[in-house]
């Protein structure tokens, strides 16, 4: 049985849309910058190995991800692209790094020493990034100290030393201050390493909001996150960019009930109604990314009209609210088991975003993609 009818509640992805938004990066920055697709954490929900085929497929030249375990799923997959872990793994995995060819991120000596001598081990060479911290302070050789950590590690014959890069930790902020300063850290870090005769390889440092906003400031490659699924990664790029979104998220009323006046809804009976009103139910829930809340701050798309979620989101389920007072207004038919409705997405002229959730519950869309991508709901590629 098709996922689609295991469960009347789930994500669909667009993959035109992730293709959509590699190029329309990609088309701004300088020719020749390389363009790493960030596909961490599944793809940010959005499923890592059929967005990094699909950006491979329209421009990409790398990815990245968070773990040692996300780079496997890709290789696994069959994708051949280089794959770089942003972060320094255990020590332990390092055997799993020379098997299936991921880079590391590198700032500790013992780390790429180790690399270094398990490569040589295998008679193979060990291919690292050098991580800088510029000053978001979260990994990385401290800006002023790369010289003196690539000579303590260059003695290792089999390191491979491919690649440079800082994170940025205010490229969404419409003030640019800090930005410049971890800039002009990470500019005089490379300058550094030349000076001293050491060969920076690929250099990068923006992700979406920085490749964006300062393409010039790309050096020789980005890293797009939250930009691939077409989400802005800041207020600021929003009139700079159309990018796509790639997630949506849909359901089928799964029972309705005409409850009279002053009846409740819902954990808690919170919700009562005003009469005249159908309360519809969907099979999704807390369990499944719809945060608890949410709850009656949100609304459901039905045939492009919106009508209020009610009552308590409960964990696989949830109820809205059509008033049947208003059918003639709207066109609005009495709900049946089965109708569409979406949850995130569009629905003839309306629409709701992962913007508006994440700006109702105070936080940022990566969070929300994550938490419906990665839950129990089927996803379909559209
Ligand atoms: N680079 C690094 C090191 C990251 O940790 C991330 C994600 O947080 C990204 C790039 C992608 O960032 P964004 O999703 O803002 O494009």
């Amino acid at each position: 049985i098709p996922t689609e009818q295991r469960r009347w509640s789930w994500v669909e992805i667009d993959l035109a849309a992730i293709r959509h938004n590699v190029k329309e990066v990609k088309r701004r920055l300088p020719t020749g910058t390389r363009l790493m697709a960030v596909v961490k954490a599944d793809g940010y929900g959005h499923g890592a190995v059929p967005c990094a085929k699909a950006a491979l497929n329209s421009g990409a030249d790398y990815l990245g991800v968070a773990t040692v375990d996300e780079a496997i799923e890709l290789r696994e997959n069959y994708v051949n692209a280089p794959i770089l872990v942003l972060s320094q793994p255990p020590e332990t995995a390092i055997p799993l790094l020379l098997a299936y060819k991921v880079m590391p991120s590198v700032y500790t000596p013992d780390f790429a020493i180790s690399y270094g001598e398990a490569a040589d081990a295998f008679g193979v060479r060990a291919p690292f990034h050098l991580a800088i911290n510029t000053g978001m302070n979260r990994i990385g050789v401290n800006h002023d100290e790369v010289v003196d950590f690539m000579h303590a590690i260059g003695f290792h014959r089999a390191l491979d030393y491919v690649g440079t890069f800082t994170h940025f930790a205010t490229a969404d902020h419409e003030e640019t201050l800090d930005f410049q300063i971890q800039y002009t850290r990470f500019a005089e870090a490379i300058n550094a390493l030349r000076l001293a005769g050491i060969d920076p390889g690929i250099v990068h440092a923006a992700n979406s909001a920085a490749a964006i906003r300062f393409p010039d400031a790309a050096f020789n490659m980005v890293r797009l996150g939250i930009g691939l699924y077409g989400l802005q990664p800041s207020p600021v790029t929003r009139k700079m960019i159309q990018l796509k979104p790639a997630m949506s998220v849909h359901a089928r009323i799964t029972d309705v009930h005409f409850p009279p006046i002053h009846e409740g809804v819902s954990y808690g009976l919170h919700y009562r109604s005003p009469g005249n009103v159908a309360i519809c139910t969907l099979p999704i829930g807390y369990g499944d990314g719809l945060r608890r809340n949410l709850s009656g701050r949100i609304d459901i798309l039905k045939d492009g009209v919106r009508f209020p979620q009610v009552g308590n989101v409960c964990m696989d389920q949830c109820m809205f609210e059509i008033d049947m007072r208003r059918t003639s207004l709207h066109r609005v038919v009495e709900p049946a088991i089965g109708d569409r409705v979406t949850i995130v997405g569009r629905s003839g002229d309306a629409v709701v975003t992962l913007d508006d959730l994440a700006n109702i519950l105070g936080t940022i869309t990566h969070e929300l993609a994550i938490g419906f991508g990665t839950s129990r709901l089927p996803r379909l590629y559209v």
